[in-house]
C-alpha cells in the first residue's frame, strides 16, 4: 500500500534487516522492509557466533529460533576446530573469557531468514517480497523508487531508511559512499553436501577450518547441519582457482570443490562419500568498505556497510549488532531525543570490527594460525581468544579488543620463539 505512511523503511530482509524491524517495530514504530527476493532464498554464511544470540534474545526471536531448530535442521554449535598440517586445535566456547552464551547454531540460511521475517511480520512489520529498491531521493526525508517485475514503479516515502540490502550494498551505490576493502579481492567456491560422515569421533557441534598444507591463504570450512547435511567451502585468491581448472581441466564448480576440499587430508578423509547436494558456486570480490555507516536520514547495516572475510564467521554477528545499535538510535531520535550517530552508532560498531579486523589480517599473514596451534599458550590468553571466536568482540573486559594488532603480534613472537 503506496498510501501508508512509514517511520522506517529497511531495504533487505536478511538477518540486519529482519533483526532491525523486529526491534523497530515492538517499540511502535511503523516499519516498511523492502526485499527484492522471495522466501525462502539461499544465502551463504551459515555458521553463526554465540554472541549473536545475545541479540536474537533482545530482539525476541531467540525462543521462534530455538523452538525451530529441530525442525529446520538448525546445528547445535559450541566450538571451532581448526586444522593445519593433520593436526586439530579445538576451542570450545564454554572456555570463553567474556560472559554471555557459550553455543549458537548452524542454520541453512534459507530457513534461518525465512523464519526471522516471519516472526518481524507477526510482531507487526510490513514486507514487501518481489520489490527491488532501484533509486532513492532525499528531500530530505527519503523518497525511495521501488519496482516489482509485474507493477508500475511505485515511490514511497518514509522518515528514515536502513540499508540491509547486503551485498548489493544499495545505498553506498547510489550514494557513491564505496570504498575498497584493506582485503585483496578473494574467492570463494562451496555448495551443499550429503556428508556421509561415518567417523564416530568427528563433532558435528564444532565448524571445522582447514588450512592448505602449504599456501597460508587458502583455507576450508566444514558447517555441519543436524539432518546429515553439510556446507562445505574453500576461501582463496581468484588465481589459485583459475590455475588450478587449469591444469586439471575441472570443468565444473563442483569438481573443482571437490579437488580443492582433497588438499587437506583431515577434509579428503572425512568427506570420502560426500555428495554434493546443492551445487557449487562460486563468490568472488565479498569484501567491501564505505566512506561513512550513516548520514541524513539513513544508515547502513551488515554487509551493506563494511565485510571482512569469512574465516571467522563474523558476518551475522556483526549485521544483528549494527541493527541492534542502530535501533537503538533510531528509538530514541523518535523519542525526540538528540541522538550522536557516530558516537552511539558507528564508533561502537567498528570497535569490534576492529578486532574482527585484525584478527583476519593476522590468519592469513599467518601468525594467528600459528597462535591457534600453539597450545602452550597461557591458559588465560587461550580464553580471551576464544572470546573473539565466540563473538564477543564488543567486550571491554577483554585485552584482546583493544590494541589487537599489536597484541596478536606480541603473542605471535612468543609462539615462533
Ligand atoms: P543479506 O543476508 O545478504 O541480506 C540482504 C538482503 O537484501 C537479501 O535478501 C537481498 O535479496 C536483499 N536486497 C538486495 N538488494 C536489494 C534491493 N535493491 N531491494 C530490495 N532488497 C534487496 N557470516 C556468518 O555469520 N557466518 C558464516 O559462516 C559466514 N560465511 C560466509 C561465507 C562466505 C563465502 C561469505 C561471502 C560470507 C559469509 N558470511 C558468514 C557473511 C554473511 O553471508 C553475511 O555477513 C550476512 O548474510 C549479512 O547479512 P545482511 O542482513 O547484512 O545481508
Amino acid at each position: 500500500n503506496s498510501n501508508q505512511e512509514y517511520d522506517v523503511i529497511i531495504i533487505g530482509a536478511g538477518p540486519a534487516g529482519a533483526l532491525a524491524a523486529s526491534l523497530l517495530v515492538q517499540n511502535h514504530l511503523r516499519v516498511l522492509v523492502i526485499e527484492k527476493q522471495t522466501f525462502p532464498r539461499f544465502s551463504i554464511g551459515e555458521s553463526l557466533l554465540p554472541q549473536s544470540m545475545v541479540y536474537l534474545e533482545q530482539a525476541k526471536l531467540l525462543s521462534a529460533v530455538e523452538a525451530s531448530a529441530d525442525e529446520l535442521g538448525f546445528q547445535y554449535k559450541n566450538g571451532a576446530i581448526f586444522n593445519s598440517s593433520e593436526q586439530d586445535s579445538i576451542f570450545d566456547f564454554s572456555q570463553k573469557l567474556s560472559e554471555g552464551p557459550a553455543y549458537t547454531y548452524q542454520v541453512k540460511r534459507a530457513e534461518f531468514d525465512q523464519l526471522l521475517a516471519q516472526k518481524a511480520q507477526e510482531f507487526g512489520a510490513d514486507f514487501a517480497f518481489g520489490y527491488t529498491v532501484k533509486s532513492i531521493e532525499f528531500t530530505p526525508e527519503p523518497i525511495l523508487t521501488i519496482s516489482h517485475p509485474k507493477d508500475d514503479e511505485l515511490k514511497l516515502h518514509s522518515k528514515f531508511v536502513l540499508d540491509a540490502s547486503g551485498f548489493a550494498r544499495v545505498l553506498p551505490r547510489l550514494l557513491d559512499l564505496d570504498l575498497p576493502s584493506d582485503f585483496p579481492v578473494r574467492s570463494s567456491v562451496f555448495a551443499h553436501i550429503s556428508d556421509n560422515i561415518n567417523n564416530s569421533s568427528f563433532d558435528r557441534n564444532k565448524i571445522l577450518i582447514g588450512s592448505h598444507p602449504q599456501a597460508q591463504d587458502v583455507w576450508y570450512w566444514l558447517i555441519p547441519f543436524a539432518d546429515g547435511t553439510a556446507s562445505i567451502g574453500c576461501v582463496a585468491k581468484p588465481q589459485f582457482f583459475d590455475d588450478i581448472r587449469n591444469t586439471e581441466a575441472l570443468d565444473s564448480d563442483n569438481a573443482l570443490l571437490l579437488h580443492c576440499i582433497q588438499q587437506n587430508k583431515r577434509f579428503g578423509a572425512l568427506l570420502s562419500e560426500a555428495e554434493i547436494i546443492r551445487p557449487a558456486q562460486q563468490l568472488t570480490g565479498y569484501s567491501s568498505n564505505v566512506k561513512q555507516l550513516y548520514g541524513d536520514h539513513y544508515a547502513l547495516l551488515g554487509n551493506a556497510g563494511e565485510f571482512l572475510d569469512p574465516i571467522f564467521s563474523s558476518g551475522v554477528t556483526i549485521a544483528f549488532k549494527s541493527a541492534s545499535l542502530a535501533s537503538d538510535c533510531l528509538l530514541k531520535q523518535f523519542n525526540h531525543t538528540p541522538v550522536c550517530w557516530e558516537r552511539e552508532f558507528s564508533q561502537p560498531l567498528k570497535a569490534g570490527v576492529e578486532t574482527f579486523k585484525a584478527f583476519v589480517h593476522s590468519w592469513y599473514q599467518g601468525q594467528l594460525q600459528q597462535i591457534i596451534q600453539f597450545e602452550e599458550a597461557p591458559q588465560n590468553v587461550r580464553e580471551m581468544i576464544c572470546s573473539v571466536l565466540a563473538g564477543y568482540a564488543w567486550d571491554e573486559q577483554n585485552p584482546y579488543n583493544q590494541n589487537t594488532q599489536r597484541r596478536l603480534n606480541a603473542l605471535g613472537e612468543l609462539c615462533a620463539s
